[in-house]
């Protein structure tokens, strides 16, 4: 039976709950490492929980529902999750990839993956011509859109037939959007990447990755991977984050709504130069957006006349924490240049427009008079 979105955030599908007898309302978390098995060559369906955990099982169906994927796998950490995936590709293999990535993504690909011999063309992918970049070698197109921090918003459909004329994965970070608002399997990716630390957990208490695929094949080799390098997620973690997802519709909501009045806002204020924001009508990203999305989400960034009027907003709000990540019940403001994008080579970072003006906000579910009120202060007291 497939059920609407919300329902799906609260039961999956439902078959999860198969096997489960007590009638807990609430999914349990299995906190053991291992199984009993009743003989040799028979087992319950799990042996050892590197490999397999009730609690995690019940949260991949969730995903796996959400997303739209045949298979879910819950990692760690975001980065837990794309550093398992990297293992799909070999010495030698090309990435192509979005120059306005999230940093750590960005870390991984430089210090990791080349390391292991993999090369990358970071490309504005929103803006250019990205067939132009794929070499013999190439092997997948790497995206996030909307991008952290500067909010472009590339064609999931056009990534997605680059990648079918050129037999490359299509792999789509789908972090800021949440499948909430965004579904790329159903525009034509291979594979979804989900820091589930952000949206999907949604209240700044658990790290957690997802690596979603509508692949037999690709969740065929990413179960050997998640058995073989063990960044699993714990079952005290599923749990949080299960329990997160069953109100993630109503956060998702909430917090873009939050979102579109602190724009607002920011649109009139003289001192801020620049808000980026894909839900601004007539910006860059809104037509793509709005034709691949069924959001514009509830992050944004935002350009300030100077850099010590950035200082002084991150000192002085009072609300508002300066913290990184986003995607939580918490407002939370960023600066990229010095936290989430610390690792990316100057040049890179300030060609991408992430100077020492920018800064970046992630809304919450609060009342947003508070949130306004607490910007206009911290903003109002510099002199
Ligand atoms: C936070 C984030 C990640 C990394 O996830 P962690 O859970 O922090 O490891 C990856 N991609 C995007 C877009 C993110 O915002």
């Amino acid at each position: 039976m497939e059920f609407q979105f919300a329902t799906k955030c609260i039961y999956g599908n439902k078959e999860g709950f198969t096997g489960e007898s007590t009638g807990a309302i609430s999914f349990p978390i299995y906190q053991t490492a291992t199984y009993a098995h009743p003989e040799v060559g028979r087992s319950t369906g799990f042996d050892y929980s590197r490999l397999q955990n009730p609690t995690r099982q019940q949260l991949e169906k969730v995903v796996a529902a959400l997303e739209k994927g045949i298979d879910a796998l819950a990692f760690s950490s975001g980065m837990a999750a794309i550093t398992a995936m990297m293992e799909l590709f070999q010495p030698g293999d090309h990435l192509i990839t979005e120059v306005d990535l999230y940093g750590g993504s960005t870390r991984l690909f430089d210090n990791v993956s080349k390391k292991n011999g993999i090369s990358f063309s970071y490309v504005d992918c929103s803006t250019a011509d990205v067939e132009r970049y794929v070499q013999d070698n190439t092997r997948a197109i790497f995206i996030e859109t909307p991008t952290n921090p500067m909010m472009h918003v590339t064609d999931i459909r056009k990534m997605a037939e680059i990648a079918k004329r050129h037999d490359l994965l299509l792999i789509v970070d789908n972090t800021f959007l949440s499948p909430y608002f965004q579904n790329p399997l159903e525009l034509g990716a291979d594979i979804v990447i989900h820091s589930g630390t952000k949206f999907l957990g949604g209240h700044n208490d658990t790290l957690a990755g997802f690596v979603v695929t509508n692949s037999q094949e690709i969740s065929d080799r990413m179960r050997f991977l998640i058995k073989t390098v063990g960044s699993g997620l714990a079952p005290m973690d599923s749990w949080l984050i299960l329990r997160g997802i069953k109100t993630l519709p109503l956060r998702m909501e909430k917090a873009q709504e939050n979102a579109k009045a602190i724009v607002a806002y920011l649109l009139t204020e003289p001192g801020v130069k620049k808000v980026y924001y894909p839900g601004i009508e007539g910006s860059a990203g809104y037509a793509v957006c709005k034709s691949q999305a069924r959001g514009f989400g509830s992050m944004l960034t935002f350009e300030v006349e100077s850099r010590e009027l950035a200082l002084h907003i991150l000192k002085h709000t009072k609300l508002i924490p300066f913290a990184e990540s986003l995607g939580g019940v918490e407002t939370l403001l960023t600066y990229p240049m010095t936290q989430t994008h610390a690792d990316v080579p100057e040049e890179v970072r300030l060609a991408n427009g992430i100077n020492e003006r920018v800064l970046r906000l992630s809304a919450g579910i609060e009342d947003v008079a508070d949130l306004i009120a607490d910007l206009k202060q911290a903003i109002g007291s510099f002199a």
